[in-house]
């Protein structure tokens, strides 16, 4: 089967209907699918699978994305425990929906199970903002995501099941580092927002994604029917709604998320008398949490965090978005498999064969799409940005573009980068990324070598 074939052929509602994937007519055969359907005594699952494109029984609640409050704005339904009430293409949780369903088909949950969100509200109100009203400024989250255990109650009531995807909580965090910026006094204990053990106090949010498709499409450049088209076909025809209900306008994509780390009083961050400090940082596993010296992620990051603190402690704030875009969103997979061909190509990992060592891999040299990352920072409601701890033009460019003002860059500094990153940081800097120091030549970036091993 071709593509075009599973597009334009073969996957129209005329031609697989419900009837034609009961567990009898599966390829999978009898025995192995009835036991995924309905071999479990203690879920109460259905004995024909109903394509997602042939569960719509008439008009859902309609979703109109921008609208300024709430209730006019419209619940965001991605639950299937009832089919029936889905407004959405996708299910909550990013890419852990399918870790759900392993869980369902093992039996250890119960598909009809209901989230208690008793005492899940946030502790902090953040927004609303006018952004958060704008469809042009927010695409790619849902901004009343938090709100949704407690402004949807009427909806709850008539028996739809309403998930926030977006949660904030408050917590202690405690990086070696820090301790390190106090015992040289670059930072300084205050008993309330960085205690003396090192302990500094945060508020943080999870955020999934939540994807308005004609405000990506807009944002991409492209046409939504192109971008859903390609959604499905890469997705190996994941979520046929894409193509079969362009009704549907709202897709709950399975990908990582993002974290948001508040420094300080998240009511400064929009305060235009006080200081703001901002580092967007894409997931770096490797460094962030365990220390590789092949790249600048950790230090960086952990800098980010001190220039967060110091602001805050000037009355301001700082914020630190943290996205999972493991190995600029190509995946550690491939990244290890760039480590390995940048050290063995001939003359060894070098500054000045960085990226293209990564094109040739991954096709491209970067599939992060910052054009949707200003979407958290709109969220929090921020126009101007004092201090950005990024070095990234891409970052700049999609923040500045985004109409959001950036009054000062500030780039890693130079002894916080790591024995084997200097491959990474010079070819970063001759590619256009953000630097005081002077762009080397490309002689000189060829002499730029990283480890054999
Ligand atoms: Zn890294």
């Amino acid at each position: 089967m071709t593509e075009d074939n599973l597009i334009e052929g073969n996957l129209t509602p005329g031609n697989l209907t419900p009837g034609n994937l009961t567990p009898g007519n599966s390829a999978l055969g009898n025995s192995a699918l009835d036991h995924l359907i309905q071999g479990n005594p203690k879920a109460a699952k259905p004995k024909h699978i109903i394509l997602t494109s042939h569960q719509h029984r008439g008009k859902v609640i309609p979703i109109h994305w921008g609208a300024e409050n709430p209730s006019d704005r419209g619940p965001i339904i991605g639950s299937i425990r009832n089919l029936q009430h889905r407004n959405v293409i996708g299910t909550h949780a990013g890419s852990y929906g399918v870790y759900r369903a392993l869980a369902v088909a093992s039996g250890d949950l119960d598909p009809t199970h209901k989230a208690d969100l008793t005492n899940t509200s946030p502790p902090v109100q953040i927004g609303p903002y006018p952004s958060w009203s704008d469809p042009n400024k927010i695409v790619s989250l849902d901004p009343f995501g938090a709100f949704a255990g407690s402004v949807f109650t009427g909806y709850e009531s008539e028996g739809y099941d309403i998930l926030p995807t977006i949660a904030i909580t408050k917590a202690h965090i405690n990086l070696p580092e820090l301790k390190d910026a106090i015992a040289q006094g670059r930072i300084t204990v205050d008993g309330k927002l960085l205690k003396s053990d090192g302990n500094l106090l945060v508020t943080k949010a999870a955020i999934d994604p939540v994807w308005y498709l004609p405000g990506i499409a807009k944002r991409l450049h492209i046409e939504e029917t192109d971008l859903r088209r390609v959604l499905f076909q890469q997705t190996g025809g994941m979520f046929p709604e894409l193509v079969t209900r362009p009704d549907l306008h709202v897709f709950l994509p399975p990908i990582g998320g993002s974290t948001i780390y508040i420094i300080g009083d998240e009511k400064a961050i929009v305060d235009p008398d006080k200081p703001l400090a901002v580092r967007v940082h894409d997931e770096c596993n490797g460094s962030d949490v365990f220390g590789s010296d092949i790249c600048t992620c950790r230090p960086y990051l952990v800098h980010g965090i001190e220039v967060c603190i110091q602001t805050a402690q000037e009355g301001g704030a700082g914020v630190i978005v943290y996205c999972r875009k493991e190995g600029r969103a190509l995946g550690e997979v491939t990244k290890f498999l760039v480590y390995n061909a940048r050290k063995r190509q001939e003359g060894g990992d070098r500054a000045d064969a960085y990226f293209a060592r990564t094109e040739c891999v991954a096709g491209v040299q970067d599939m992060r799409f910052q054009q949707l990352m200003p979407d958290m920072l709109h969220w929090l409601g921020i126009t101007r940005i004092d201090r950005l701890v990024s070095m990234s033009n891409m970052k700049y460019n999609a923040i500045t573009h985004a109409g959001i003002e950036v009054v000062q860059r500030i780039a890693i500094p130079p002894e916080l980068v790591p024995a084997d990153a200097q491959v990474e940081i010079e070819a970063k800097k001759a590619s256009g990324y953000y630097s005081e120091d002077e762009v080397l030549a490309a002689e000189e970036l060829a002499q730029i070598k990283g480890r054999d091993y």
